[in-house]
């Protein structure tokens, strides 16, 4: 969690106040501070605030570090925050324990300050640029919109909480129109220009922070329309097939006034079973074959009643 001030965040759990106050007082400038004096504090703290690092120590009362961490990394919000120990026990049988528990490092009492300071910055770098490492992987690099990695988590999640809330999903696959053509006619790096380009006027016309579009290789793309009805999905991808006609990309060999144009199939459905998922896609692959044989440059919708 990275508050207004931009400065980390970082989870202080020790039983003695003392401890605290030493730990919150060398950490302070470079960091929000969040104390907890338990355990179960600690757990609490860490689902609500989300912290960037934790500091725990292993000896408390009632519930101990090592059982802290456990709770921690077996809880999906939580398993990914790196976590510190911070401790009086000097066996290593402990410091090879929480490492094993999942903690990143272990740092015995009586501690250095300036350790503790150059390790705790150590972890936050780790952590940026893990989190950097984890976006990309998601991120198609020739477009720079969602790859279909990320569209297969997102895909699951949305069909998952239309289940739970019985609400619409709205989906559409969209297909360039005779992109063969169009690399043939200006070659491979043109090609790769207009895919960005129609990534770009595909992805204005979304406006709800929940919907959402992907490239799923080729010049294939996929928009998922969360909690949008047939009318109006059909619209936004009407809007869509326009605004990427009106970019005016020359095309000379295709049929639809000389410019480059996308296809779209698009079906509309309530989901209810995990197995759908699938059924759902076929359906506006075969709405999409159709736009392809009906003359291209047209979305078709298709809306399940099931
Ligand atoms: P249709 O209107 O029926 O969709 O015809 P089409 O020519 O678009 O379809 P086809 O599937 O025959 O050809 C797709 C072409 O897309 C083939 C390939 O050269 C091109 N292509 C696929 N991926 C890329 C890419 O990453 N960059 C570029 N420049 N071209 C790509
Ligand atoms: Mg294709
Ligand atoms: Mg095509």
């Amino acid at each position: 969690m990275q508050l207004v001030n931009d400065k980390p965040t970082v989870l202080l759990v020790d039983d003695e106040k003392a401890n605290l106050k030493i730990l919150s007082d060398l950490l302070r400038d470079d960091a929000n501070i969040l104390l907890a004096k338990s355990g179960q504090q600690a757990i609490a703290k860490a689902t609500e605030m989300m912290p960037d690092i934790i500091l725990l120590d292993v000896i408390m009362p009632d519930m101990d570090g090592f059982e802290v961490i456990r709770h921690l990394k077996n809880q999906d919000t939580t398993h990914a925050i790196p976590v510190i120990f911070i401790t009086g026990l000097a066996d290593a049988n402990f410091e090879e324990k929480g490492l094993e528990l999942g903690a990143c490092d272990y740092i015995q009492k009586p501690f250095h300050s300036a350790i503790v300071k150059a390790r705790v910055k150590l972890h936050l770098q780790l952590l940026k640029q893990r989190q950097m490492l984890e976006r990309l992987a998601l991120i198609d690099p020739l477009t720079s919109i969602a790859n279909r990695r990320k569209y297969e988590e997102v895909y699951d999640a949305e069909w998952r909480q239309c289940m739970r809330q019985g609400t619409t999903l709205s989906l559409a696959i969209i297909d360039v129109d005779y992109f063969k053509q169009y690399n043939d006619n200006f070659g491979h790096a043109f090609g790769d220009r207009a895919l960005e380009s129609v990534a770009t006027a595909l992805s204005h016309q979304l406006r709800r922070p929940k919907d959402f579009v992907a490239r799923l290789g080729g010049e294939e793309f996929i928009i998922l329309l969360p909690e949008t009805d047939s009318v109006a999905a059909e619209l936004i991808l009407n809007n869509c097939r326009q605004a990427v006609e009106s970019l005016q990309i020359s095309h000379p060999r295709s049929k639809n006034n000389g410019v480059l144009t996308i296809s779209a199939g698009g079906v509309t459905s309530k989901p209810k079973a995990q197995e759908g998922k699938d059924e759902v896609l076929k359906f506006a692959d075969n709405m999409l074959y159709d736009a392809k044989n009906n003359g291209r440059n047209m979305v078709l919708w298709k809306e399940l009643s099931n």
